[in-house]
């Protein structure tokens, strides 16, 4: 769950963990840990058309989330870190 400086502008100002309520560290906007951002927009063949779900997952959670997986999360290094 992400609250913006400036709906505007965008900038973050707070994220939290939809899990388990942590907040994520952040300095001046930039986020300072790992966080996984979810975003899905529901289409004609969901039960959920036009709903448009996001969520954010501190790194514990997602570990332990994916962890649970039948089929683990494909994994691919960046070549360049931006
Ligand atoms: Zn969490």
């Amino acid at each position: 769950m992400r609250k913006y400086e400036n709906q505007n502008e965008r900038q973050i100002q707070e994220i939290f963990c939809n899990c388990c309520g942590k907040k994520i560290r952040i300095e001046k906007g930039i986020v300072q840990e790992g966080v996984f951002h979810g975003q899905v927009q529901w289409g004609y063949f969901s039960k959920k058309d036009g709903e448009s779900h996001t969520f954010d997952l501190c790194e514990e959670c997602y570990d332990r989330l994916t962890a649970g997986f039948q089929i683990p999360p494909e994994k691919n290094m960046e070549r360049e870190l931006l």
